[in-house]
């Protein structure tokens, strides 16, 4: 079905977080060569973190963000405001180089890391809109609710216990979220809802009054050790640190290390009271599902709902669509299932749609990186968990630099190394061959299948998801 669009309905424009505030125009750039102890390359959320706990750690520190356009131009400007403590990528994976207790120690940190979060927010006085009123998954159908069981237990190998995530019954489910078609739920209370650009821009400020300096509208053209280049000089640092995440296959010598693969979301507009006596929702509760082509919601602050989803998920040589523009496809698609979840919202109409990139390793787990001999260093690949991840990388990029061994810095994802991924056309092939995949598998099990549908077992192993 076409969705309808309200008259004043933006597609892109960066994303409908910055409608209220207006999308940036790009501050000041760098006006020479300059020297400095770190330079960080992107001002999203990893970039600004580390920034800041750099300064705090060591406030003599001559710390200079470099951004192409705008500090919150990218996903952190963009993504769906999931504070999420779910680990990017599988505890196996990590656990294969430090073991089971080393991946246990990851997934509490990255629990913690939600309230650093919300600490620091409230210690630099940013307003994000935040409200930790945790995560509900629902599953909608029966192969969706048998994932849903094996993740929990999975959950539970992995050390989450059951003041960490547990299922509701269905009349929990119903006091809190009412969702057509859902037949069983999770909550966890490790989530919390942000604003992202808030949150972004927040960011930016306080790092510029701790003394960081954030030349935006500046580019970096290439990273070597000692040095950052940009059309507008160069700066000189003993630590050059990558922070581009989706943007990182445009840096030269970086085409395949991580995917950008693209994610899109619409938002409704205000929703009346009656609506939300219909739906629930008094929590504030971030919302997920056990699709393979899952979405993911929030009640924003100003009662709407944003709703995310893959969309388009991959273009032809990693290009990148910068703007957030959205084909009328995925938005249709986007509110068709919104209605299909919510059939109280089909009143309403999409204010906004936009889209951004988030980077994907071949291995779908992320990693920090510091390399002491060339003080070259970066920190990325969140698959799609980066907002509450960033921080944890910004605190771990902090120790790395300032040479401190700490729980942060052995963690199992520092140094983790992961192949590139393959040459087009086999990248592109690969992908889409997983979405298509993941899609048919959805239609067959909503279709009233019980089980989890081959063909999205067939798509995890194509792309080792
Ligand atoms: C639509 C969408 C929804 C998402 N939803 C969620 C969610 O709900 N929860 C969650 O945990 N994660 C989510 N994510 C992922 C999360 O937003 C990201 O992982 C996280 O924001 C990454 O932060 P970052 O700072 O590493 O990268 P970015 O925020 O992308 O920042 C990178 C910055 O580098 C700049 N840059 C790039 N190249 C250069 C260059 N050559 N020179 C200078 N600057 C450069 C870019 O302009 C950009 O500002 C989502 C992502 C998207 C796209």
């Amino acid at each position: 079905m076409s969705a309808p669009l309200s008259p004043g309905f933006v597609n892109g424009e960066v994303s409908f977080w910055y409608r209220s505030s207006g999308v940036p125009a790009p501050g000041e750039r760098l006006d020479g060569d300059t020297r400095a102890d770190v330079a960080v390359v992107g001002a999203g959320y990893t970039g600004l973190w580390t920034a800041y706990y750099l300064k705090k750690a060591d406030p003599s520190l001559r710390v200079v963000v470099l951004e192409k356009e705008f500090a919150g131009f990218g996903a952190s400007g963009r993504n769906g405001g999931w504070l999420t403590g779910a680990l990017a990528g599988s505890p196996e994976r990590y656990a294969k180089t430090h073991g089971a207790d080393g991946a246990r120690r990851l997934q509490r940190a990255m629990f913690e890391s939600i309230d650093e979060v919300i600490r620091v927010a409230a210690e630099e006085g940013i307003d994000a809109d935040i409200v930790k009123g945790g995560l509900l998954t629902v599953a909608r159908g029966t192969a969706q609710a048998l994932r849903l069981r094996e993740e929990l237990a999975g959950q539970r190998e992995w050390g989450w216990g059951p003041e960490d995530v547990r299922l509701l019954s269905g009349d929990e489910m119903d006091d809190r979220l009412r969702v057509a078609g859902a037949v069983a739920a999770t909550w966890t209370p490790h989530c919390a809802r942000i604003q992202p650009a808030k949150l972004a821009r927040g960011l930016a400020a306080a790092v510029r009054n701790l003394g960081v300096d954030v030349y935006e509208g500046t580019p970096v053209t290439s990273i070597a050790p000692g040095r950052a280049v940009t059309p507008y000089g160069t700066v000189r640092a003993d630590h050059v640190l990558r922070c581009t995440e989706g943007f990182t296959a445009g840096i030269d010598g970086h085409h395949r290390d991580w995917l950008p693969m693209n994610s899109s979301l619409i938002v409704t507009e205000p929703l009346p009271p009656e609506v939300w006596d219909e739906i629930g929702w008094r929590g504030r509760e971030l919302l997920g599902d056990m699709a393979h082509y899952y979405m993911y919601a929030q009640r924003t602050a100003d009662d709407r709902i944003a709703f995310g989803g893959r969309g388009r998920p991959y273009l032809y040589g990693s290009r990148i669509d910068e703007r957030g523009h959205t084909h009328a496809w995925t938005v249709d698609a986007l509110w068709d299932l919104l209605v299909a979840f919510f059939p109280a919202v089909a009143r309403s109409r999409v204010a906004h749609a936009w889209s951004g990139v988030l980077g994907v390793p071949r291995d779908w787990c992320s990693a920090v990186h510091l390399d002491p001999a060339t003080g070259l260093g970066w920190a990325g690949g969140y698959t799609g968990h980066g907002v509450t991840t960033t921080n944890l990388a910004g605190r771990t990029l902090r120790d790395l630099v300032l040479r401190r061994d700490t729980g942060l810095t052995r963690m199992p994802w520092v140094d983790r190394r992961v192949r590139a991924w393959e040459p087009e056309p086999l990248r592109w092939l690969g992908v889409h061959s997983m979405y298509r995949l993941y899609r048919l598998a959805d239609a067959r099990e909503s279709a009233g299948m019980t089980r989890t549908s081959v063909l999205a077992r067939i798509a995890d192993r194509i792309t080792g998801h």
